[in-house]
């Protein structure tokens, strides 16, 4: 096993550690009860993603999973329904919460291969105002999804058919910065106004700080004015009001401040990886789009993929395989790193 220091982790995003300019802008935050609503950090965090994405307003909450939860919860209530894609995270990730906690129904969709969720099933999926139907009262959808960019002329469309229909709209923007960024490189402009341009066609969004950001701990809910009152109260049932909040909510803004353009070097490692391992016989590697390669393996290397992540495991290469070969690329992985896993996972199908 090779030691920590060397491991290069692709499991996720998620395990980045706070940078020393993190770590420093957390020490110095100054910190009240934001329960009391008096955390001036917390506080300056809601407004600057807030006004980042263009909403009234904003909460901080501990996790992606809570922020979904609250913001379903706010559009729904008992006996109502929302149509979600079938990979979903709000819908297939969360243990069914809206379910649990608010009676919340899904209605899920198949995705078309490129993440989005065809119009016709969307409009076909929308129950009429019938005794026998839930009453659909939300649509969801996610961006990035599987390291997918969703096209922005889809999110126009898909969003502008559910407001035609009655229906709110909400973002999981757990990756909306990679979204903005792989965005705005296709259309020459700001990954800031790319990202805004994509929230406004939401009625919510919401967006994690822990992923591709580099924060250790945190998303954040965004919306109306009216909408996040809904939602604090939510959270405070779900037990997410938080005390000295400002300590994370710190290293959140730092990460606004510092590493949304730097997601760039992520989808490049994760283009870089896509190729050092393409053309293994039996792999199916997906060209990504943001920061995640995904593998199908089929033929010969299927037949030898039973040992492989514990091969990986142990030359130090950590990467998942529940549906299909995945490494996701982030802050604390680089060339040198990518190119390890590369070479570790050649070195198990070459004999
Ligand atoms: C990670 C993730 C979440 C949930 O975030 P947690 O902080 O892990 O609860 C929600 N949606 C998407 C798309 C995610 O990738």
């Amino acid at each position: 096993m090779a030691s920590a220091s060397t491991t290069v982790d692709l499991r996720s995003d998620t395990v980045t550690q706070p940078t020393p300019a993190m770590r420093a802008a957390m020490m110095a935050a100054p910190l009240g009860d934001d329960v009391f609503a008096s955390d001036p950090t917390a506080n300056a965090l809601q407004e600057k993603i807030a006004s980042m994405l263009g909403f009234e307003a904003a909460l901080f909450v501990p996790t992606g999973t809570q922020s979904n939860l609250c913001a379903i919860l706010s559009h729904c209530g008992r006996g109502d329904e929302y149509i979600v894609g079938q990979m979903a995270h709000c819908y297939r990730w969360e243990g069914g919460g809206a379910a649990v906690f608010g009676s919340v129904q899904p209605q899920p969709l198949d995705h078309a291969p490129d993440g989005t969720i065809p119009l016709a099933q969307i409009e076909a999926a929308v129950k009429p105002d019938d005794a026998h139907f839930a009453r659909t009262k939300m649509l969801a959808l996610e961006n990035t999804l599987g390291g997918k960019l969703l096209p922005f002329d889809y999110v126009q469309a898909a969003t502008g058919l559910a407001k035609s229909k009655g229906l709110q709209r909400h973002l999981d923007g757990a990756r909306l910065f990679n979204a903005a960024v792989a965005q705005a490189a296709q259309t020459g402009s700001d990954a800031r106004i790319e990202g805004r341009r994509i929230a406004q066609c939401f009625d919510s969004v919401s967006v994690c700080f822990s992923k591709g950001l580099g924060a250790p701990i945190g998303s954040a809910l965004c919306g109306s004015r009216e909408f996040i009152a809904r939602a604090h109260r939510i959270r405070k049932m779900a037990g997410g009001g938080m005390r000295q909040s400002g300590l994370l909510a710190a290293a959140a803004s730092h990460a606004l401040d510092h590493h949304i353009d730097r997601l760039a070097d992520d989808h490049a490692l994760a283009q870089r990886l896509a190729d050092g391992i393409s053309g293994i016989d039996g792999f199916i590697v997906e060209k990504p789009q943001t920061n995640i390669v995904f593998v199908d393996l089929e033929g010969p290397a299927k037949a030898k993929s039973a040992g492989l992540m514990a091969h990986l495991a142990e030359h130090g290469v950590l990467a998942t395989g529940l549906y299909k070969l995945r490494f996701v690329t982030h802050l604390d992985v680089d060339a040198a790193g990518v190119d390890r896993a590369i070479e570790t996972v050649r070195a198990y199908f070459k004999n």
